[in-house]
């Protein structure tokens, strides 16, 4: 069966494209019945970031795409689970230093002892005669007394890839179609560091090996390395994975996708009140689309309909109206209870209300969320509805609210409702409406003319949330003072 993986390094965060090329392996393997694997790739330990394997797997269960095999989070300590460990790259390293020997034996790798000095030079003239940069072959021809002299006195080194002159390299990646390239046009890649880990480029070849991954699937900034890639298996003598490249996620501005442009971490939405259904509903749909055309789709939908070749060759954009609509649309659909839940922090941590407040008032709390859904595209926008909630003497908006206000019957009509309201012990949303219908037949005024003015009395505004509920909502005493106000 598949058994595909998401190998992010640990950097910190996870890039909204890395949320799409792990969904993409992990709808493909669930499609498949087979098994999706996170990987760690930390060889590179200048970028090492503290806490972010933690983060990583926060952000990506949170989002709901949760690998089977891998590094997990069990009472906030990682452990690992599946039978071809370790996970993370730099528990691997006698591996990588194992199988670098055994390439070195096969002569299909060789030691290299150049000097960052010297190799300066060579990139130096290569640049002046205009060619591209490329190792110049310079250690491949040692002689094994040579090396061994070297290596025994401590000279710093490293392991380079011993490409063959002038073969054609060739794969079909099933996105971007038939790759040929010709050896004579690539770099004897670094294996080993000088550090004793490995490079990207050999522990992704091993790593995928022995974890018996059938499916590479990765963003296409890697496409001009899988050549090497590919020549490394063969020198392994291993059977070649499938690869699939996805283009990349451009910006609005049709830039990459950067921190400089807004946000990009899976965390970042999440903060904002993105929805993780919404978010990966909408990521999957950045560079892909199912055959019917469907737009709202369940993670179990996004399985049934998955596939590569559906996945288009130009990069996607991503499109941050189009995730505000689908997030408004999974907002309104969600159970209210638990997005009164979910809604807390933004109650809580802004100030609006303590914790203790919030737990023992959830019906209240309730019925905002209830109340102001409809208009919200993120969560955290519930928080600029706050002022509306609290302020009885507000500042009427506009013109239009000016407008409505000062209309000629809206005396009388706010004067009947604040006596018909006093009247009334608790307003609830049927005795709100009964009293507007009650109004509407005493004083023979009816839509606009009623509403209108009962809306901006109530919130200095002539649009927002369902009136009735807002005013049950604040309660009686508010709504009377916000009569009262308006009527000066
Ligand atoms: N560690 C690489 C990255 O973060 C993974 C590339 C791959 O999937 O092979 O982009």
């Amino acid at each position: 069966s598949v058994r595909l993986r998401f190998a992010p390094s640990p950097t910190g965060y996870v890039h909204i494209g890395g949320l799409r090329t792990a969904l993409y392996n992990y709808l493909y393997a669930k499609k498949e019945k087979g098994q999706y694997i996170l990987r760690v790739e930390d060889t590179d330990q200048t970028r090492l970031v503290e806490g972010a394997v933690e983060g990583m797997i926060k952000a990506m269960s949170w989002a709901g795409v949760m690998h089977e095999e891998g590094p997990m989070l069990e009472d906030d300590k990682i452990v690992e689970i599946g039978e071809y460990g370790p996970y993370v790259q730099s528990d691997r390293l006698e591996i990588y230093k194992k199988h670098s020997e055994e390439l070195i034996e096969k002569g299909h790798a060789y030691y290299c002892f150049c000097s960052k000095e010297r190799m300066e030079n060579v990139r130096e003239a290569q640049k002046a005669e205009g060619k591209t940069a490329k190792y110049d072959g310079h250690c491949r021809h040692l002689s094994k007394e040579e090396v061994e002299a070297k290596l025994a006195a401590g000279e710093s080194h490293v392991v380079r890839l011993k490409l063959p002159e002038n073969r054609v390299i060739e794969f079909d990646d099933l996105i971007k179609g038939h790759i040929a390239v010709n050896t004579n046009d690539m770099d004897d890649q670094v294996l080993m560091k000088a550090d004793g880990f490995p490079t990207y480029h050999l522990a992704v070849v091993v790593d995928d090996h022995y974890m018996k991954i059938s499916h590479v699937v990765r963003g296409d900034e890697w496409l001009i390395s899988t050549p090497k890639h590919i020549y490394t298996y063969e020198a392994f003598g291993w059977e070649v994975p499938q690869f699939v490249h996805l283009p990349v996620i451009l910006s609005q501005s049709k830039k990459k996708l950067s921190k400089r442009e807004g946000d990009v971490s899976v965390e970042d939405f999440r903060k904002k009140g993105y929805l993780p259904e919404a978010l990966i509903n909408f990521i999957a749909l950045v560079g892909w689309s199912p055959e019917d055309g469907e737009e709202i789709m369940s993670i179990d939908e996004l399985i049934e309909k998955f596939s590569f070749d559906r996945v288009s060759k130009s990069s996607g954009v991503f499109d941050v109206d189009k995730l505000n609509w689908m997030n408004n649309h999974y907002i309104k659909q969600y159970d209210l209870a638990q997005l009164t839940e979910l809604c807390k922090p933004y109650f809580v941590t802004s100030g609006f209300t303590t914790e203790a407040n919030f737990e023992a008032n959830k019906p209240w709390f309730e019925k905002i969320v209830e109340c102001l859904r409809e208009r919200l595209n993120k969560l955290d926008e519930i928080e600029s509805y706050f002022g509306l909630l609290n302020n009885n003497h507000f500042e009427l908006e506009d013109q239009e609210a000016e407008e409505m206000i000062s209309m000629a019957h809206v005396s009388a009509l706010l004067e009947a409702l604040k006596l018909k309201f006093s009247e009334i012990e608790v307003l609830e949303v049927a005795n709100v409406k009964a009293t507007f219908k009650a109004l509407q037949k005493e004083l023979g005024v009816k839509g606009k003319n009623l509403f209108m003015p009962i809306r901006v009395a109530m919130t200095g505004q002539v649009h927002g949330p369902d009136i009735a509920l807002l005013i049950e909502i604040i309660g009686k005493d508010n709504a009377v003072e916000r009569i009262e106000h308006s009527l000066k």
